[in-house]
């Protein structure tokens, strides 16, 4: 299923089946994650199939808290305007952001509708298979917590329509048998838009590595 890994947004990759496992005992690194216990709410789907993209949302954190995506600010000063749809994502990096966000809020219209068109997770779209991606994307959220995502690199060329963001973004599984099993994605991300004051979309991503730490988590 390797080639499965290039469809993948963000995280949904590996899991199960790492291409390359590591097992040490890396220590409390991964675990920091200060917010990831904040970040479990009820999950909901968040309805309405194609309708209104652009609808705005008004999504509300269990707490006063710094965003998830780990910078200082409040989530709504931070990532909670471009999940709510008041802003238009205005870099790569915003987007990487936002989208991991969505992933620990279990957000998926969101993750949906900022990957681009032409991604293959769209697989063809129909109303059907995007509501079995959806329901894939909502299955991981309740599945995996994420805990921590560190911005390696970003840019945007000189066109001013094609951006990178390499990022690493730790998580976990939330049953708690596998709780002490650390996984870290490690991926450049791929984003284009289709002019100069268009959002942002999620294009592509490669994955660079995918580690699993087992051990002294607790
Ligand atoms: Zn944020």
């Amino acid at each position: 299923t390797g080639s499965s890994y290039a469809t993948m947004s963000f995280i949904l990759p590996v899991l199960e089946s790492a291409k390359r496992t590591k097992l040490s005992h890396e220590p409390r690194r991964m675990v920091r994650a200060s917010l990831s216990n904040n970040a479990r709410r009820p999950l909901k789907t968040s309805g309405g199939g194609f309708g209104a993209p652009n609808a705005k949302r008004n999504i509300k954190l269990p707490y006063d808290a710094s965003c998830l995506c780990g910078r200082p600010q409040a989530f709504d000063q931070c990532c909670g305007p471009y999940l709510e749809g008041s802003k238009s994502i205005d870099t790569p990096v915003a987007l990487m952001r936002a989208r991991y966000v969505a992933y620990c809020l279990g957000e998926v219209d969101f993750i949906i509708r900022t990957t681009h068109p032409s991604h293959e997770d769209w697989r063809g779209g129909t109303k059907s298979s995007r509501r079995e991606w959806a329901r894939s994307l909502q299955l991981y959220a309740e599945r995996y917590e994420y805990t921590k995502l560190e911005i390696v690199d970003t840019s945007t060329r000189d066109d001013g329509v094609h951006g990178e963001v390499e990022f690493k973004a730790s998580f976990r599984r939330r049953d708690l048998a596998d709780a002490d099993v650390a996984h870290l994605h490690h991926e450049r991300s791929h984003f284009v838009r289709s002019g100069m004051i268009a959002p942002w979309m999620y294009y592509r991503g490669e994955i660079l590595d995918l580690e699993v730490q087992k051990g002294s988590l607790h």
